[in-house]
């Protein structure tokens, strides 16, 4: 379970509202039932319910694992945004697949536009899909959500590494990489429309790297599985 906030060994926590709804009301755990809980910083703690009343819970950690599924390779998914169950697919797989940071982005072929007071509410959203998949996959650090930025914006930002873009096209393709590409790793995806000829021009003149994954054309959520496991294959773990 993700409690977001410090905790150590010996000390009594009590569950925030979601943790409880999920531990107690769904999973029906009860006092002396063991459960892990993580803060998103490293490593796992064991500990027991303490004590359950109707509306909270606490939990007492008993240890410290410093336990550490991360691999070695920090990764961007720069995701246009897409409808709304497909972006949720789309960051659920990825955290799964390790990805350390999330980038949402507005292309000029996005069909799902993000109005200013909606921001807050759909970036709650998407930690919400983090936090899950983070549980599910037993990741010990959370990766992090941006507000969403237009690809001019986001070319601005200055960034280490290797940046690249995924456009079908006759591109050198992402699992034929050289093993010694510096790292850290931003990679876009664009929305059900594709990036604009424009856009990846753009790119390439700001010095992304264009990037195929072959003849198929695949939705956009299939192509940022597949380009990330790709990736974690070539240089991550
Ligand atoms: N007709 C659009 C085009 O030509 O770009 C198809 C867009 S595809 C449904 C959505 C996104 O997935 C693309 O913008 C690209 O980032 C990625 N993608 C899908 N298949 C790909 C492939 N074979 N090679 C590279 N990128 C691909």
């Amino acid at each position: 379970f993700y409690v977001p906030q410090p905790f150590a060994v010996g000390q009594e926590v009590t569950l925030p509202d979601t943790t409880f709804r999920h531990a107690v009301q769904v999973l029906r755990l009860g006092v002396g039932e063991p459960l892990i809980l993580f803060n998103g910083e490293g490593g796992e703690y064991v500990a027991h319910m303490s004590h359950i009343s109707k509306r909270t819970a606490s939990v007492l950690i008993d240890s410290f694992s410093a336990i550490d599924t991360e691999s070695p390779v920090h990764l961007t998914l720069v995701q246009a945004v897409i409808k709304p169950d497909k972006m949720d697919f789309a960051l659920q797989k990825a955290v799964e697949l390790g990805v350390n940071t999330i980038q949402p982005l507005i292309t000029q072929r996005s069909v799902v536009r993000i109005g200013k007071e909606q921001v807050d509410k759909k970036l709650l959203h998407w930690e919400g899909i983090v936090v899950a998949a983070c549980e599910q996959s037993g990741r010990t650090r959370m990766p992090t959500v941006q507000a969403p930025l237009t690809l001019e914006r986001w070319l601005e930002t200055p960034l280490s590494g290797t940046r690249m873009i995924l456009a079908p096209g006759d591109f050198p393709r992402i699992n034929a990489m050289p093993a010694d590409l510096p790292t850290p790793i931003a990679l876009l995806i664009g929305p059900e429309g594709g990036f604009t000829g424009a856009e990846v021009e753009t790119c390439v003149q700001a010095g992304v790297m264009p990037v195929s994954l072959g003849p198929r054309i695949l939705r956009a959520e299939t192509a940022s599985s597949a380009a990330l496991a790709l990736l974690q294959h070539r240089f991550g773990d």
